[in-house]
């Protein structure tokens, strides 16, 4: 039974220079109490993709008829792209779905104390009290390690240190024990000792919840620690997917390859990093056939630079989109 289902997603954003692709019929499940990594260099559509799932890209955002979102929730499965009206999609968000940024003074109000938009927040999306909602938001505070709870309780984000505000960011989106959780790069802007302990707080707490976890990020080690399975994608398509040790050890697609021979080895320092040459092309100007072809080293010939690659199966659960696949 899976918790969400994306379907041919695919979604362009109308601008003066004409329609952009930000996302090419991405599809992906996500089960209760799993951990996605999404991965990909800025500009790959892993944000776009995942604000989809909550309707909250802008209103120049274009989806294609074949786009399907199904949320499966207790009551019953939802399907997100018919959510026309605010109000409808209010209650999947906060309420069944979280989201986290990397820059948290963008989820907190300047004008009121983060206790007061915990409170709020929970007694729009659950049943409980004013002060049952206060005892729950001092309560998920000190979970997430922030001590002296019931003081930061009263204050505002920005008396808080970025770490802190990183902490009392996650006990907000968990304290309504959403169905899923999507972190967008939730550790990128923290130092390295507090990124491992949100990193397994969030673990914790998926153990605890049995939440979806999608986790985005440009960091393939992150996800090495963080995730079950893996989606990479680029230029707005999702090249590669499966277990994530499994991608790790065993990658297909010639960009993921690239993603893991970028990362440092812990068992060799001498090792060269081997950055992946040339850079992600506009969106304007998205290639033809397979969108890596102008910068991979494998291009088999014109198939390469005029059809688009179709899935193959590379692996159990585990799938690649490339025609050095397809042929074998
Ligand atoms: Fe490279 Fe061709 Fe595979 Fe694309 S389809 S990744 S260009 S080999
Ligand atoms: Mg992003």
């Amino acid at each position: 039974m899976s918790l969400i289902d994306v379907e041919n997603l695919t979604l362009q954003f109308k601008t003066d220079e004409g329609l952009i692709t930000a996302v090419d019929d991405v599809s992906f499940s996500l089960a209760p109490g799993e951990v996605m990594g999404l991965v990909g260099e800025s500009g790959s559509g892993k944000s776009v993709t995942a604000k989809s799932l909550m309707k909250l890209n802008p209103g120049n955002a274009v989806y294609s008829p074949e786009s399907r979102i199904t949320l499966h929730l207790d009551s019953g499965p939802v399907d997100v792209m018919s959510l026309k009206r605010p109000r409808d999609m209010e209650i999947v968000r906060g309420g069944s779905i979280s989201m986290i940024f990397q820059e948290p003074m963008a989820s907190f109000a300047p004008a009121m104390t983060v206790g007061s938009q915990m409170v709020e927040q929970l007694l729009i999306h659950t049943d409980l009290s004013k002060k049952q909602a206060k005892e729950l938001s001092i309560e998920m505070l000190d979970r997430v390690g922030i001590s002296d709870a019931s003081t930061r309780f009263g204050q505002y984000a920005f008396e808080m240190s970025g770490g802190m505000r990183q902490r009392a960011m996650i006990a907000m989106a968990l304290s309504t024990k959403p169905k899923l959780l999507i972190a967008d790069e939730p550790t990128t802007a923290l130092d390295v000792t507090i990124q491992a302990q949100v990193i397994d707080l969030m673990k914790d707490l998926v153990a605890e919840f049995g939440m979806g976890i999608i986790f985005i990020t440009h960091d393939l080690g992150v996800v090495a620690q963080t995730a079950d399975k893996v989606a990479v994608m680029y230029l707005g398509k999702m090249i590669e997917q499966g277990p994530v040790r499994e991608v790790i050890r065993n990658p297909y697609h010639p960009y993921t390859k690239g993603l893991i021979d970028a990362l440092p080895q812990l068992d060799d320092l001498e090792k060269p990093l081997m950055p992946i040459p040339g850079d992600i092309p506009s969106p304007l100007e998205r290639p033809a056939g397979c969108v890596f072809h102008t910068r991979c080293g494998k291009v088999i010939g014109d198939i390469c630079r005029t059809v688009v690659p179709q899935w193959s199966d590379t692996g159990e659960n585990h799938r690649t989109a490339c025609h050095l696949c397809a042929e074998g």
